[in-house]
């Protein structure tokens, strides 16, 4: 089964996303009063924000996956049939990348994975430590490599990679006494669909969320999968399982109808509202993204900048979002951070080293006259 996870894994990253937009989130109906409401240039904290919910006083985030090192090719063309130079090797996989974003915004967080002992693993722990993420459920494995990436982006946009993650470290994750002391700890699970490759991280997750939702806490997921994912056995229940205990459920795109029966947008939100998440924020790349929740639905244009390297810009935009979420800011400020964080992730080569300290974003919001759209309307 791991070999079929992987290869749709392979399928996903391999395909350049195709988004499908529609006026929904292009424009977004007119606020109940008939007027649209302007919000003025934001001043970001939590307490400005207004409606606060009740969260943990202090939450701590966890997520549960793959760790890799990304080696990115200097030159655009077609794959790496001849040689070439390549810059790298940069620290990176999906969760990583979330979950170093998450420390930056100052919240206590924690990653379960496996790295192999070199220099690709220790990169990688350096990075995570310096950050602020502990990883003491990190397993550090003596015979296998760190997983990898070697990515290079085509003309069109599109990127060819080579992966080693299902033969490397990352499939040596296996529950312990540092994963049960993480899972113990954890206020907040964040899934990463992709990651679900492995039997063993499924059930750690699964675990994971049975756990932290008994104690009142919460879960956000980010399916970062296509629909091909779908048919490895498993795989759907898996996801399915995780929908149904999610609260804030991040997409991209397309992603918003992988696990819904209705494949408009429109009935999807209605339909993810009605078996119980609570928020949904979909993501719409150089487009900015959409917050839509039972009072209705936001959209926030994207700040405006130069894309060097998209890589990594969702996992950095949930760090941020679930970060400002869970301090109990309004759907506003989430996403206007969460879009900064994105904004600021494509304009620095690397897939983590665009990554940014919360400051650093508070200041980008407050000097960004972008304007939201409030349309609040019963959904
Ligand atoms: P990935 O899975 O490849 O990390 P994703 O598809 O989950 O990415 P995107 O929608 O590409 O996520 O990007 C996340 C967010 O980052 C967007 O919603 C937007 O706020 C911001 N963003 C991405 N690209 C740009 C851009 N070119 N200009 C400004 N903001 C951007
Ligand atoms: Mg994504």
């Amino acid at each position: 089964m791991a070999m079929v996870g992987f290869y749709f894994y392979m399928c996903k990253v391999l395909c350049c996303r195709a988004y499908e937009f529609r006026s929904v989130f292009a424009a977004g109906p007119e606020p109940q009063t008939g007027r649209r409401m302007q919000v003025s240039t934001p001043h970001v904290t939590a307490s400005a924000a207004g409606s606060p919910r009740s969260r943990p006083a202090s939450p701590s985030v966890l997520v549960i996956g793959e760790i890799l090192v990304e080696i990115m090719a200097d030159t655009v063309g077609d794959g790496f049939l001849e040689p070439q130079r390549f810059s790298g090797p940069y620290p990176s996989g999906a969760p990583a990348i979330f979950i170093d974003q998450v420390a930056r915004h100052g919240t206590r967080c924690a990653i379960v994975g496996a790295v192999g002992e070199d220099d690709f693993g220790r990169l990688n722990l350096d990075r995570l430590r310096s950050s602020g993420v502990d990883v003491s459920a990190v397993k550090v494995v003596p015979v296998l490599a760190t997983g990898s990436a070697f990515v290079r982006y085509r003309a069109s946009g599109e990127r060819d990679f080579v992966y080693n993650i299902v033969g490397s470290a990352c499939a040596a994750i296996t529950a312990d006494a540092a994963t049960e002391a993480a899972i113990d700890n954890a206020t907040h699970v964040h899934v990463m669909g992709s990651s679900l490759f492995s039997p063993v991280v499924t059930q750690l997750t699964l675990d994971a969320i049975t756990r932290v939702k008994a104690r009142g806490g919460t879960v956000s997921f980010d399916p970062n999968s296509r629909k091909e994912m779908l048919a490895i056995p498993g795989m759907r229940e898996a996801l399915e399982q995780v929908l149904a205990a999610t609260d804030l459920f991040l997409p991209s795109g397309a992603e918003l109808t992988l696990l819904t029966e209705r494949t408009d947008e429109a009935g999807a939100i209605a339909e993810l509202l009605d078996r119980g998440v609570q928020a949904i924020v979909v993501k719409h790349g150089a487009k900015g993204a959409a917050y839509h929740d039972r009072s209705g639905t936001l959209t926030v244009d994207p700040i405006p900048v130069t894309e060097v390297d998209p890589t990594g810009a969702g996992d950095s935009f949930c760090g941020t979002f679930v970060a400002t979420w869970l301090g109990g800011a309004s759907p506003e400020i989430c996403l206007r951070m969460a879009n900064a964080s994105g904004a600021r992730a494509v304009t620095i080569r690397g897939p983590m080293e665009g990554n940014t300290p919360r400051a650093e974003l508070e200041r980008l919001v407050a000097q960004s006259t972008t304007p939201a759209r409030l349309p609040v309307s019963a959904t």
